[in-house]
């Protein structure tokens, strides 16, 4: 069991997916940058935040915004959107739904993230929660997601990994990647062109 002071945050698994300098300058260094990207994000999930306003009937109901927490793992953060689903015995189940700017990425750091707020929402509500589901605003559509074995046994791994890397303290040297520093919020603070070719110009000078 994790004490609430050496909980991670459920973002920092993203950021750890997509860099992991990008993780440690934000969740060791407490750095954070806004760009077009991250901007485009927030006014997303305003907009989202509006729209899921009226969506519900007798059946369903949604929360948003849910605080979550798990001792097991530990996490915290928030999540989105819980629907809350009324079976044919008249009982609530829960159904995450996690809301992306993008579309779906190769990476499995989408479900991952959504599996990790399972674990809290499980914990917290005493449930077993089957599945949830992604909605991308690039392609809207909502894919549904099912937590089983595997994607279970990656998300565990992943958060031990995490809080691993978190404790050890230490920000990884950047490494230019075309694409993904391009569209990072952190490219100007990060400058992984100029360490990169600093250290080929050193390479080359080498006799
Ligand atoms: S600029 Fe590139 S190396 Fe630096 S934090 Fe962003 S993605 Fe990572």
């Amino acid at each position: 069991m994790y004490k609430e002071d050496d909980f991670i945050q459920l973002s920092a698994i993203q950021h750890y997916f997509f860099c992991k300098r990008q993780c440690a300058l934000i969740h060791i260094e407490q750095l954070w940058v806004e760009n077009k990207y991250t901007l485009e994000g927030e006014f997303f999930h305003e907009k989202a935040d509006e729209q899921r306003a009226s969506s519900h009937g007798n059946d369903t109901k949604i929360e948003r915004g849910l605080l979550i927490r798990s001792l097991e793992y530990g996490l915290s953060g928030k999540a989105d959107v819980v629907e809350f689903h009324k079976n044919s015995l008249g009982i609530w189940i829960p159904f995450p739904v996690e809301y992306k700017l993008g579309k779906p990425k190769k990476k499995r750091c989408d479900e991952v993230q959504l599996c990790a707020q399972v674990f809290c929402l499980e914990e917290m509500l005493g449930a077993k929660i089957q599945s949830g589901a992604l909605y991308y605003g690039k392609t809207r559509h909502r894919h549904d997601i099912a937590f089983d074995a595997e994607l279970r046994d990656l998300t565990a791994k992943t958060i031990y990994e995490l809080h691993e890397f978190l404790e050890a303290g230490a920000t990884p040297a950047a490494d230019y990647e075309k694409g993904k520093c391009d569209n990072c919020s952190f490219l100007e603070i990060c400058l992984p062109k100029a360490i990169k070719n600093r250290v080929s110009t050193y390479m080359k000078e080498l006799p």
